[in-house]
């Protein structure tokens, strides 16, 4: 056995319908109960203890990138920090890799939206396109807001730094006539494909939902990012959000629209997998994790 201990290989195969979804571990970022805002922070840092987590917020909350798969077609669902966020991050290609996937396979990524945590594996550290066969789709939205000049100009801190990793992101694909952006009322990104308007987080937010019937799945991005008190308590924000209310509307929205229909849900902070149903409970919602289980030949 290696010293220090070596996890498993980061990636889950699940058979959704007709289509193969792999979930691929990034890494983790910590996700602060100082950030979290719409209750007393007290009331936080007790939904967080109850979870059997620190007070202070979750330490090790995933960052999960998917995998999709169906007749030949290779899309990657966002794709992690890549080398923007530090070593805790940026695991997604070593993961791609284990799961038997090169980043020439990958034909296209749509991006949930331009944070760093989701669009900086887009490059390698020296700035060239991580998927040289990829076409990269992305909100218009999304696009205008992060990469506008001015906006950049006036932004500070981390504003700035998210600014830059999405225009430094972009670039090679934007070079290279790669790039497509749409607009979130576009009923298909790309055959099979929708947009789900989800703004707020970002200018441009959007989740992606594939499949029919109770096979659907939505990738949903950054609809929650402490399932241990976004889920029971919908209308908590966190400081990185663009536009909170609109944040905590698309929230409702969507946490409605996925019961109501029991679409599956793909999840970008969740546990890993971070695939699931979402169940309303009295006050509130809860996660109901996929479990661990072969993958059948075929639907
Ligand atoms: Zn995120």
């Amino acid at each position: 056995m290696p010293n220090p201990p070596a996890q498993a290989p980061g990636f889950q195969r699940f058979r959704i319908g007709n289509r193969l979804v792999t979930a691929l571990y990034d890494g983790y970022v910590p996700i602060l109960a100082e950030d979290l805002r719409g209750v007393p922070e007290e009331q936080v840092r007790t939904r967080l203890t109850d979870a059997y987590l620190p007070e202070e917020g979750d330490p090790h909350t995933a960052v999960i990138a998917f995998l999709v798969q169906e007749d030949g077609r290779h899309l990657l669902v966002d794709t992690g920090g890549g080398t923007a966020l530090g070593p805790d991050t940026g695991h997604l290609l070593d993961n791609l890799s284990a799961a038997g996937v090169t980043p020439d396979d990958i034909e296209h990524v749509v991006i949930t939206h331009l944070h760093p945590d989701h669009c900086g594996g887009l490059v390698t550290a020296q700035g060239d396109a991580a998927y040289p066969r990829a076409t990269v789709h992305v909100a218009r939205a999304d696009a205008r807001y992060w990469l506008d000049g001015e906006q950049t100009a006036r932004a500070e801190g981390v504003q700035r730094t998210i600014h830059q990793t999405a225009a430094t992101s972009l670039a090679p694909y934007q070079r290279t006539g790669r790039l497509d952006t749409f607009d979130t009322d576009t009923n298909e990104v790309l055959p099979g494909v929708r947009a789900l308007d989800q703004h707020g987080h970002t200018a441009g937010h959007t989740g992606y939902l594939v499949g029919e019937g109770t096979d659907t799945m939505l990738f949903w991005g950054d609809v929650v990012h402490s399932h241990s008190v976004q889920l029971p308590q919908p209308h908590v924000s966190i400081a990185i959000d663009n536009e909170p209310d609109l944040a905590v509307r698309a929230r409702n929205e969507v946490f409605d629209l996925v019961t109501r229909h029991r679409w599956w849900v793909a999840a970008a902070h969740l546990p890993f997998p971070g695939l699931g149903h979402l169940r309303r409970v009295e006050n509130g919602y809860a996660w109901v994790p996929t479990h661990f289980r072969p993958v059948p030949e075929s639907a």
